[in-house]
């Protein structure tokens, strides 16, 4: 049985005498020991979930389960999970140690037992030999690590994150990051991370739910939504992606001929019958760009090289078609790198079949 199932869960608040569809019928199956992300623009309705997980929230129907039974209706404390906020929530007039303690305290564990869940708690986070300290004196990332050793000390089957590093700047959020992988590891327990960060959700996930408008757009790995974006708005979500716009020639197999009116005809993995309008997409890392017309079944498109930026491991060109639609390349700046394009130039930019979609 999954950990976490959500069942056709919808929620629809009363606001303003309107109602506001946050969340429309979402089916999920989050595995024991997953690190399973949530990942879509500000009010696809991710917070909503997860305050229905942690029961916060009750749904406007559907059904959530854990560990197979059906918690609904069932209040947050009695629900065998946790939840972490991007706003710590600490009490800022208690110790570190006593912020840990304190659901422990209210549960009337033994004080011996209390002390030893608190210390090993506050090992996993790297943060023992701060136990008297105020969090009014620790940084934001430290401030993090007592939230989390708070949330941790109960042992929960799960923890929901809401954009928990949301709060920190980008070098301690990477850092966060991986210290967030290794503690989940290390505890070998649930984690569903709320983030609107692609590279984040892409780095530290086994799967990654895209929502957006209150719906799963796309589910699968941090690989398969990256190479095989399912809709247009997951390609336009996750990385830098291509899209352009064309119509099924043919076909043969999983891949089609795709028309694209005044650029040319391109193959590409498909399967709309002949005839469909269809919206194509190949990341910039996958297209190879050159002056010659490559030979052999390579899709190809030639186009107007329009700008150039070098960032210094890589530069990216963006390459206008005869369409008008413009297409991005990246290419490593390796030693042996053949020559660059230069703004006006005519190129051909080429991708095989089966790295476009
Ligand atoms: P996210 O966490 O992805 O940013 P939320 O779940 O917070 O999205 O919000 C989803 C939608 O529900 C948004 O349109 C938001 O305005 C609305 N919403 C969230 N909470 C409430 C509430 N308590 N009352 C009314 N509308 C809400
Ligand atoms: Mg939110």
């Amino acid at each position: 049985t999954p950990a976490i199932s959500l069942e056709q869960i919808s929620k629809a608040y009363r606001s303003g005498g309107e109602d506001v569809q946050a969340v429309r019928g979402i089916d999920l199956r989050i595995e024991q020991g997953e690190f399973f992300s949530l990942l879509g623009p500000s009010g696809c309705g991710k917070t909503t979930t997860m305050r229905m997980v942690a029961g916060f929230e009750s749904p406007t129907s559907g059904t959530v389960r854990l560990h197979g039974d059906d918690v609904t209706g069932v209040a947050p404390h009695r629900r065998d999970v946790n939840m972490v906020f991007q706003s710590y929530a600490l009490f800022p007039h208690m110790t570190v140690f006593d912020n840990v303690a304190f659901g422990l305290r209210r549960k009337r564990e033994a004080s011996g037992e209390i002390r030893r869940k608190v210390a090993e708690a506050l090992e996993l986070v790297e943060l023992n030999g701060r136990e008297r300290t105020k969090p009014g004196r620790l940084s934001g990332g430290q401030q993090q690590r007592v939230a989390l050793a708070r949330a941790l000390v109960n042992r929960p089957s799960a923890l929901l994150l809401d954009e928990p590093l949301g709060a920190l700047d980008l070098k301690l959020r990477q850092a966060m990051q991986m210290e967030l992988k290794r503690i989940q590891r290390d505890v070998g327990i649930t984690f569903v991370y709320v983030t609107h960060d692609q590279g984040e959700a892409l780095t530290m996930s086994d799967r990654i739910a895209v929502m957006n408008g209150g719906r799963v757009e796309q589910l699968g790995t941090p690989a398969e939504v990256y190479e095989r974006p399912a809709t247009r708005f997951t390609a336009g979500f996750i990385g830098t992606s291509n899209l352009l716009s064309g119509t099924v020639a043919g076909r043969s197999g999983e891949v089609a001929t795709v028309r694209i009116e005044g650029a040319g005809e391109v193959r590409a993995s498909c399967d709309a019958p002949a005839g469909a309008r269809v919206d194509l997409t190949v990341r910039p890392e996958k297209i190879a760009m050159e002056a010659e017309e490559p030979a052999g079944d390579r899709a190809r498109l030639a186009g107007t090289v329009t700008e150039v930026v070098y960032l210094g491991s890589a530069t990216h060109y963006t390459v206008r078609l005869g369409d008008g639609s413009e297409v991005v390349v990246f290419r490593q700046n390796a030693s042996d790198a053949a020559s660059a394009a230069e703004r006006g130039e005519t190129v051909w930019v080429s991708w095989r079949p089966e790295h476009a979609y």
